[in-house]
């Protein structure tokens, strides 16, 4: 059965010169185990490698989390992004906010996120592509908890 969104492991394995050949110009990405581990301070060399790579080949970046509090701009900032914590998502406010920051059409921005009932869902919403990547880490919020189960019903061969 072929979905409306891609699955892919983690981030390393999207490769930005494709999005950009399919006419993808800017991203919007969720932080907390799609950029880096749950309560992390920064992503890992490989993820501050792949954002560096998708900016090389173009693709402007968003950081758009649920997370409150100074901790996405404090992530957001040594990278050179703009991050916007708060989103509410998968209400369409945060998604469109990012949209409206990168300066594009919906259909030139795509998602990358871990959850479907927040990133793809909110993405779907707004006409936008989805990625959803496998979580990080199994740590996270009650609440993303209890979603993780409801996708597991829904996507069986999800690792997390
Ligand atoms: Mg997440």
């Amino acid at each position: 059965m072929s979905r409306p969104f891609q699955q892919v492991p983690h981030l390393a394995a999207i490769r930005p010169e494709s999005l950009v050949a399919e006419g993808v110009r800017g991203l919007i990405l969720d932080l907390d185990n799609t950029l880096l581990g749950f309560g992390a301070s920064a992503p890992s060399p490989e993820n501050r490698a792949w954002v560096a790579a998708a900016r090389a080949a173009g693709l402007e970046i968003v950081l758009l989390s649920n997370n409150f509090g100074p901790r996405v701009a404090e992530i957001a900032a040594p990278l050179g992004l703009h991050g916007i914590p708060n989103a509410l998502k998968p209400l369409p406010v945060g998604f469109l906010r990012a949209k409206r920051a990168l300066g594009m059409r919906a259909r030139e921005v795509t998602v990358i996120g871990d959850q479907l009932f927040t990133d793809v869902l909110g993405a779907t919403l707004c006409g936008m592509r989805a990625i959803l990547v496998e979580p990080i880490e199994d740590r996270d919020f009650p609440l993303t908890r209890l979603f993780r189960r409801i996708e597991r019903l829904v996507l069986p061969e999800r690792r997390v």
